[in-house]
């Protein structure tokens, strides 16, 4: 399902492919994953790509590019995180635009070739697009001198009115992008309005606010405290990694429920992920406590048993002497 959006040009209004998130801010779906471009407000030519889509889609970014901005480049291009399906069309757009490329630097290992990320878990979140997730690549990509990493001030470049917020656990890495003025949040995969596991889901970005994907996801202590934080900004839009822009009350009903009750709905049961929690504890505990008592019940029954074979042995054995 393509998603559509109007575009106005010396009066005539123009059906585009894709879809508007907010004053300058334009998203699109490529396949399961989408992409933005953010135009900054002082100079409209001036604009950044974030995110780079899974590979084979570049003749939709670059279209999209030009429909919005003509001829100009983007200024560079901005990564959330350096996963497969947010990375795919980097090699052959950057042949196109000779841009630099921005990430956080707990991310960089991940886009210069050193690092694998951690591989998918299949087994978590029920969906065919986990079970598929075994064959999703976790090897880096390796960007050379084009990777920088974003400063630790939280400036995005070319966007002064945006801030670069660091969201991990998803990835090490991981960032969204937010402007104060209206509230505008682009969250990469920190939290999505689909539920990404499900094909049927990733395919018609039905909504549903969720968790970050849950193959995907290795450290979901940091991913929930990344959730708490972005939710208590409040935002009033919200563009993510996949489904669709999510905005006003349903936003912020949403967003506040995922957020305190992050550990029941996002984490998964079980997995190889799955932190140790006081439940696991407990439980691991009353396993080992049950464990000892039978060691020690049997044990008992042993020695009253040998000792009453003893005792009787004894006793027969004095009835036949006598
Ligand atoms: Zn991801
Ligand atoms: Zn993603």
């Amino acid at each position: 399902m393509e998603n559509q959006g109007l575009l106005k040009h010396n009066g005539l209004v123009i059906k585009t492919s894709y879809f508007n998130v907010a004053h300058n801010v334009w998203g699109k779906k490529l396949g399961i994953v989408n992409i933005y471009m953010i135009a900054s407000s002082t100079d409209f030519g001036q604009w950044v790509l974030v995110d780079a889509g899974m590979r084979g889609y570049h003749n939709e970014i670059i279209d999209m590019a030009e429909q919005l901005f003509g001829d100009y480049p983007p200024a560079a291009i901005i990564l959330t995180h350096g996963h497969f399906d947010h990375v795919g069309c980097l090699k052959v757009l950057l042949e196109k635009w000779d841009v630099p490329v921005y990430a956080h630097q707990a991310e960089l290992p991940y886009l210069t070739g050193r690092t694998y990320y951690p591989s998918p878990d299949p087994s978590v979140g029920g969906g065919l697009l986990s079970l598929l997730s075994f064959t999703f690549p976790s090897k880096p990509i390796d960007l050379g001198s084009k990777i920088h990493a974003l400063t630790h001030d939280g400036m995005v470049p070319f966007l002064p009115e945006w801030e670069m917020l660091f969201t991990p656990g998803h990835t090490p890495g991981h960032i969204s992008l937010y402007r104060d003025d209206d509230k505008v949040l682009i969250a990469g995969d920190a939290f999505v309005t689909t539920k990404q596991e499900s094909i049927i889901f990733a395919l018609t970005q039905w909504k549903h606010l969720s968790g970050p994907p849950k193959y995907f996801t290795p450290d979901w202590i940091s991913a929930a405290q990344s959730v708490r934080n972005l939710a208590n900004l409040q935002p009033a839009t919200a563009a993510t990694g996949h489904g669709l822009p999510m905005s006003g009350e349903e936003l912020e009903t949403n967003l506040t429920y995922l957020a305190s009750h992050f550990e029941e709905l996002a984490v998964p049961k079980h997995g190889k992920y799955v932190p140790i929690n006081s439940n696991t504890i407990q439980h691991r505990k009353a396993g080992k406590a049950r464990l000892i008592n039978s060691v020690c019940g049997i044990t008992l029954f042993a020695l009253a048993a040998y000792t009453s074979f003893l005792v009787l042995d004894n006793f027969t054995g004095m009835r036949n002497e006598s």
